[in-house]
């Protein structure tokens, strides 16, 4: 019997849906806190094993035996199998600990805790707080203060509120990848699933936070600072970044993808990691999601440092007003010169749009695929994305002020999100209508708007995407 399971669930047990089998990359530095305190650790991703295996999500959890159980809820697509898996563990195992963490959990400790299948829930960043409850479980260490948790002491719930956020230089990821289990699979593993034709890849955590304050964003300035604590941006060493990238290319990384935008952390920041990759020979392509427009000096001297670039772009609207609304500042001109001034530059762009933002209307979002249609047209290195249908996060600044962006939130619980994560048609994922289009609109529009973008001709870009996903 392991003494620790990191668990990440399915989004749901209830089939059909997308498992969303990719991990939030804090799994890793848990798994790492706890080996260094000699912890027993298993990382166990349920829907990879189910899959490996050609099991069910039920198997796989039936056939693990641990005394504490750490469960993933840090995406609010989890919530209904987080709480499933937990309850299922319970029937099976009723002396076991379960422990639930990350984001949506902190947001809705409460509903979590109410379940009557868990005995804690982390509240904030858990490094910490997690070893320490698992000292308390296995080795019946009575901690000082129960700092970080929301925790069943005896028969009572006792909340010791936000944990101190960790400085970044004492988090440690790769170290944590040593307690994966199918660790080689786990690196061609995306969203949907194992893909055996997919290059090894893997997030990398440059930072926690962010600077801006994007009004759907979960991520957000402020939203992460609801849900973790922390008030701003913290920067790893670009060099202990690079080490990682080192470690995993030994395992056979091939794709590194960035957690943050380098651009946000400044170009000495990326600079100086740019410098620890090449001094270190890696061979590696790279992905980032920018934060704003690409910058051409960073487009380029990142060139030269990995063998392909792949970088996402989100004009998210094609209404300026609409754009600037959600705090995302650049005008339509501006999208078009930054995409020109990265012809050449050997970097797949790929450009993604969002529905529901306040102030758009009908009009405004029936505008996208031309404009969409205008930005891939003759540029063969970009390359427009279908619109997911966009659930608004729990703790985005939109979700967190719905009067001050005009917004009505129809998800406002855990249970809300959970029968989401079971939902089949578009509607069933929009938690949220603006003044100006009601959620059956949205969702109307989601489909409208798809068929116009998938008859915009971009074969070259789609090329470029599978040479850089799937070779060597
Ligand atoms: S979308 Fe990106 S830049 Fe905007 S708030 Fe979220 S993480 Fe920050």
């Amino acid at each position: 019997m392991r003494e620790v399971v990191l668990l990440h669930p399915p989004s749901t047990y209830s089939g059909g849906a997308n498992p969303f089998s990719l991990m939030p990359v804090g799994i890793f530095s848990l798994a790492a806190r706890l080996l260094e305190e000699g912890f027993d650790v298993e990382i166990v991703n349920v829907p990879l094993e189910a899959q490996l295996a050609g099991a069910r999500y039920a198997d796989v959890v039936k056939r693990l035996e641990a005394e504490v159980y750490a469960i993933s809820l840090n995406w609010f697509v989890h919530a209904d199998g987080a709480l499933e898996t937990a309850k299922l563990i319970k029937m099976i195992n009723p002396s076991a600990k379960i422990v639930v963490g990350g984001l949506t959990a902190a947001v809705f400790a409460e509903e979590v805790a109410g379940s009557g299948y868990v005995d804690a829930v982390v509240l904030g960043e858990g490094e910490e707080a997690l070893v320490k409850y698992v000292k308390y479980a296995v080795r019946g260490s009575q901690p000082p203060d129960w700092r970080g948790l929301y925790a069943k002491v005896g028969r009572r719930w006792v909340r010791g509120g936000l944990a101190e956020p960790p400085p970044l230089e004492r988090v440690r990821y790769a170290e944590g990848f040593r307690a994966m289990r199918h660790a080689r699979e786990y690196l061609k593993t995306g969203i949907l699933g194992f893909v055996p034709a997919q290059q090894p890849h893997f997030w990398f955590a440059v930072a926690r936070g962010c600077l801006f304050d994007c009004i759907y964003c979960g991520g957000s300035r402020e939203g992460y600072r609801f849900a973790m604590g922390r008030a701003s941006v913290a920067v790893r060493d670009p060099a202990a970044v690079a080490e990682e990238m080192a470690q995993l290319s030994e395992a056979g990384l091939r794709i590194a993808r960035l957690t943050h935008d380098p651009q946000m952390l400044g170009d000495r920041w990326w600079r100086r990691l740019f410098e620890e990759v090449r001094g270190r020979g890696l061979d590696l392509k790279l992905y980032w999601e920018s934060h704003r427009l690409p910058a051409p000096h960073l487009v380029r001297e990142a060139s030269r440092t990995f063998a392909a670039l792949d970088v996402a772009v989100s004009p998210e609207t094609a209404s300026e007003e609409v754009r600037f609304r959600a705090k995302r500042y650049f005008t339509n001109d501006a999208l078009v010169k930054a995409l020109d001034a990265l012809k050449g530059a050997g970097a797949l762009v790929e450009l993604f749009f969002l529905l529901g933002l306040p102030g758009e209307t009908v009009e405004t979002a029936r505008l996208i695929p031309r404009f969409a249609s205008k930005l891939v047209e003759e540029r063969g290195y970009a390359a427009v994305y279908p619109l997911i249908p966009y659930t608004i996060d729990p703790n985005c600044p939109m979700a967190l002020h719905p009067e001050r962006y005009g917004v009505r939130l129809i998800f406002r619980s855990l249970k809300d999100y959970a029968r989401a994560a079971r939902g089949r048609k578009t509607e069933d994922f929009i938690g949220h209508e603006t003044r100006e289009l009601s959620r059956r609109q949205i969702a109307a529009l989601i489909e409208e708007l798809n068929g116009e973008l998938s008859k915009i001709p971009q074969s070259e870009a789609a090329t470029l995407k599978l040479e850089f996903e799937e070779k060597p």
